[in-house]
């Protein structure tokens, strides 16, 4: 296939590399790749050993003595050479995110587009990594705070997002002056890889030593394990489901290593009588079955004041009956398949479940069979009538499957129901009424990283900074001050006089 051809993707791949070097490790099990958009094979990944993760780290310890001496400027004029590459290979990358993780088109492109974004932001950045200077209490001191780099910032990636949550890590990290070492999902190595020699051919032109971006495709129970266990990475950055998460999290704290974690999210939207329907039903849907409820970012609550409920659920069920499902390279279709044969399991166990809470299925829930849904991880989404104290309504199903309830007092019930949950990742409300709007946004409104108004959950730019409370983690990436995260900060007094005052007015005679 071309497309594998001009991103120098083999039918054997390997899956450890320091930059231009690739381990030749064979015996630790071979990852098949199968499209879930048709079923169709694509490529393998060998899986690399334990003994390829030591050299990398070797690898990465050494670059990094190299790359803290540039100047952070410097250092984003390659991230400004990577933003130009991934230009250039943007179709192949992003139709290849499409083909490899079941996502359309136009989200592939998009995804290499944030990344793309996530550079222009970072070379930006590489001159702006400012910080406080503050006034002494004692005569001839001047005070003030630095930043400095962390060493290897390593980046745990889940498989909805292939490419562009890496980027977000990786381009702001490298600017600060770190080194990174990302760790993939293995059910989407190939657009990994793919991205690890485009990288590799900015760092071959400007002669930079290996272990500066390095990758590991490899078991979570080994490799995953090793990597957060290891005091020599000072900083991980987990993208993942709750579960694994909160294992991670535990592991790096109790090395006292920084983590980032960004795990799973429960969000909702808010619909009050307010609110403009025009704007508001294309946000609920395309949030509930775009990337076929795969977002970090989905939308799985609706929360409608009971006075539109009945109309609110007659459109919905007639927007849902519309829906094109089918390959999402074509762009004809509005919804793609799951990732895997797993996934679609579980989503039919939820959509079990929740009619066992005593939950209606309005519509969907099928598994589609036939021409053009061969894969068998083709669904068609579900809209379920449900509450929101249900075990599975309070869990994340990473499916498409909507939940709608109603609110009937003020608008302070349905913010109650909004944060009702155990994660906090995005939030919105749509109404043109001002106060409700501001109370939804105030520091008794949502309690999610994310809270929107007049526009649907999902779909973040990469200026702000992304992530959310409670069981998503509360880590943050890509814009705003969030390269903070990845810098240690050490505040600076010096004396520039000929005596020692002491702070605080404390005597010392000697
Ligand atoms: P997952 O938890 O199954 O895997 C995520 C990553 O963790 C993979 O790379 C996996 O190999 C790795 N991993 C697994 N066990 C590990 C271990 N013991 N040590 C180290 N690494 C280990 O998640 P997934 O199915 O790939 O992705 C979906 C989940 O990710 C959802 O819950 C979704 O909400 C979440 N997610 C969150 C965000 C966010 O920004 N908050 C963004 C994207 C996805």
């Amino acid at each position: 296939m071309d497309l594998l051809n001009e991103l120098k993707i083999e039918k054997k791949n390997y899956g450890a590399s320091t930059g231009q070097k690739w381990f030749t490790t064979e015996d630790q099990g071979e990852l098949k790749i199968y499209t879930p958009t048709t079923g169709e094979y694509i490529a393998s990944v060998y899986q690399a050993s334990e003994e390829d993760y030591k050299k990398i780290i070797t690898s990465s310890l050494e670059a990094y003595q190299y790359w803290i001496k540039v100047p952070a400027p410097k250092r984003g004029e390659i991230v400004r050479q990577i933003g130009i590459k991934l230009r250039e290979n943007k179709p192949t990358l992003g139709a290849l995110v499409s083909y490899e993780m079941g996502k359309s088109l136009q989200e592939g492109m998009g995804e290499v587009q944030e990344m793309i974004d996530i550079c222009d932001f970072a070379v930006g950045l590489s001159r702006q990594l400012y910080a406080n200077m503050m006034q002494s209490e004692r005569p001839m001191h001047r005070m003030y705070e630095q930043y400095h780099p962390l060493g290897i910032v390593a980046t745990i990636s889940a498989f909805n997002f292939p490419v562009a949550v890496w980027a977000w890590n990786a381009m702001v990290a490298a600017v600060c002056g770190n080194v990174n070492l990302w760790k993939p999902s293995s059910k989407v190595p190939l657009t990994a890889i793919a991205t690890h020699k485009i990288v590799a051919q900015v760092l071959k032109e400007n002669n930079l030593p290996e272990g500066l971006f390095t990758l590991i495709i490899g078991k979570g129970s080994t490799i995953g394990e090793m990597l957060i266990n290891d005091t020599n990475i000072p900083m991980v950055s987990v993208t993942a489901s709750t579960h694994v998460g909160r294992h991670a999290g535990q592991v790096i704290a109790k090395r006292f290593g920084k983590a980032i974690l960004e795990l799973g999210g429960n969000n909702a939207i808010i619909l009050t009588p307010d609110a403009d329907l025009k704007v508001a039903i294309p946000a609920i849907v395309f949030g509930a079955v775009g990337t076929a409820g795969q977002r970090c970012t989905s939308t799985r609550r609706l929360i409608i004041h009971e006075s539109m409920y009945e109309k609110i659920k007659d459109s919905l069920i007639k927007a849902y009956n519309s829906l094109k499902i089918g390959n999402p390279l074509d762009e004809k279709n509005h919804v793609g398949p799951l990732i895997d044969k797993g996934t679609v399991v579980v989503f039919q166990d939820a959509l079990k479940k929740v009619v066992a809470e005593g939950g209606k299925i309005l519509t969907g829930g099928e598994l589609l069979e036939g021409k053009g849904y061969e894969s068998g991880c083709y669904v068609k989404p579900a809209l379920v009538e449900a509450e929101n104290h249900y075990e599975i309504v309070q869990e994340e199903t990473f499916a498409p499957i909507l939940y709608i309830m109603k609110y009937s007092g003020s608008i302070d019930e349905a913010i109650k129901l909004n944060n009702g949950v155990k994660q906090g990742l995005s939030s919105s409300i749509f109404t043109n009424n001002l106060r409700e709007a501001e109370a939804f946004l105030s520091a008794w409104g949502s309690d999610c990283g994310i809270a929107n108004v007049n526009i649907g959950t999902s779909g973040a730019e990469i200026g702000g900074a992304f992530g959310g409370e409670k069981e998503t983690g509360g880590g943050r990436e890509a814009g705003s001050d969030v390269w903070k995260c990845y810098m240690r900060r050490q505040t600076n007094t010096i004396n520039y006089g000929t005596t020692l005052p002491l702070a605080q007015g404390i005597k010392f005679e000697i």
